[in-house]
């Protein structure tokens, strides 16, 4: 592994213009950062990272470079490219576990300021951290049982150990935010409870959880699963020996993935077009893993036996141009859907002035800020299902904003 990254780094031609930082949602120094390892400056290089994006260590495992930072380094033109999430996992993991008394020592002095965070997920952890580092005195909110949204509950732990989310958990504790897990905002409190008991200003991120239905007849049966329900806890589903996965997206590829590793024998995903929307990597380890997929089938019931399909009408390019009129019926024992998600309700439902976008999202100014003053929103809950990496850009973002709301210098 190290000999592998040294050579990386070696290979590594410090461009002028960057391009694998252009093509970094959240514009990782790169080459800045593949200099410091050179050099063996490990402990600057993790500063760096950090400073610039706290999730970089998980960023670095679950993101998919290939369409981002490895996607865009010139070396891919003649060859391979920098391997960077390599560099960056064995930078990142090493500086939070050697050097995390390090980044508490950093925090500045208390300012005075309170900040409730709603939601615990990399969003929420983010906004948790820039914060407590700020000197503002921070309270997360998690409805679940445990900290960590969609690194916790939604990227099964072959693709990201657990044990990440634990390290971010000792950190946000040694950095004195407060966690109160199993309490739901929007339930016995509200987002006007914090408002009353102190909080200068509240961060939502409570993520896209809600399954999106297709509306069709036998989606409520009781052989039938949503993917993101599924992956909450996949023990407790039993989906027997061949499963139907609706869909052919990242979500999708996980839980083919995790279904073939609680004991289903036959996983077959099904794509309504010729393609399929999940990252090629994802794709190629759903493969690996034995899962199949079939290509020009639209959905249109489920019975006692499996789903029940139209044949799909594809367009020359492949995309779904509608369905005809052969049905086809799949044998499952269970079927999964995994066709998108949006996020719950409740707090638009029981907070007073704040308002969503037509697609269920919440609506954001550009510092972040919801339509109810002081309230500020980032990751899926405002962009719908996304990476991890988009929500950490849109975390930084509001962070920014909630400092510059809260009237801290510097921000
Ligand atoms: Fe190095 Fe590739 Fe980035 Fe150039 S584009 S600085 S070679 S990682």
């Amino acid at each position: 592994m190290s000999l592998h990254i040294v050579e990386e780094a070696n290979r590594c031609l410090q461009c002028r213009r960057p391009l694998c930082q252009e093509g970094c949602p959240v514009h990782t120094p790169i080459p800045e950062v593949i200099r410091l390892f050179r050099e063996h400056d490990l402990e600057t290089a993790g500063a760096i990272l950090f400073e610039n994006n706290p999730m970089s260590a998980i960023c670095s495992i679950v993101c998919n470079h290939g369409s981002q930072c490895e996607g865009h380094c010139v070396q891919g033109r003649r060859g391979n490219p920098i391997h960077f999430s390599s560099i960056e996992a064995y930078v990142s993991e090493s500086y939070l576990g050697r050097d995390m008394h390090r980044i508490v020592a950093s925090k500045a002095a208390p300012n005075g300021r309170a900040a409730a965070v709603v939601g615990s997920g990399p969003a929420g952890m983010v906004v948790a951290i820039r914060l407590a580092l700020a000197g503002c005195e921070v309270t997360m909110f998690e409805q679940k049982p445990k900290i960590g949204g969609v690194l916790e509950y939604g990227i099964p732990d072959f693709r990201l150990p657990k044990s990440y989310v634990e390290r971010y958990r000792e950190l946000l504790v040694s950095l004195g935010v407060r966690i109160r897990t199993a309490t739901t905002i929007g339930g016995a409190l509200k987002i006007e409870d914090l408002l009353r008991d102190g909080y200068d200003a509240v961060f939502v991120g409570t993520g896209a959880w809600r399954a999106r239905t297709l509306g069709i007849r036998g989606q409520a049966r009781g052989n039938v699963f949503f993917g993101i329900d599924y992956l909450v806890n996949p023990d407790d589903c039993e989906t027997g020996r061949n499963v139907a996965v609706i869909g052919v997206g990242n979500v999708a590829m996980d839980v083919a993935r995790t279904a073939l590793r609680k004991g289903a024998r036959h996983v077959t995903l099904f794509s309504n077009w010729g393609g399929v929307s999940a990252s090629s990597d994802e794709v190629e380890f759903a493969e690996l893993d034995g899962a199949q997929i079939e290509y020009g089938l639209s959905v249109v019931a489920v019975d006692e036996g499996g789903p029940v399909f139209k044949r799909s009408i594809l367009a020359e390019d492949g995309s779904f141009a509608g369905m005809g009129d052969e049905t086809v019926h799949f044998d499952a024992d269970t079927t999964i859907f995994c066709v998108s998600q949006v996020p719950k309700n409740k707090l638009l439902l029981t907070t007073r002035g704040l308002e969503a976008t037509d697609g269920g999202t919440l609506r954001v100014d550009e510092n972040g800020m919801t339509t109810v003053p002081g309230v500020f929103g980032a990751g899926d809950v405002v962009t719908g299902p996304k990476t991890v990496v988009h929500a950490v850009a849109g975390a930084k973002l509001a962070a920014d904003g909630m400092l510059r709301y809260m009237g801290i210098s510097g921000s």
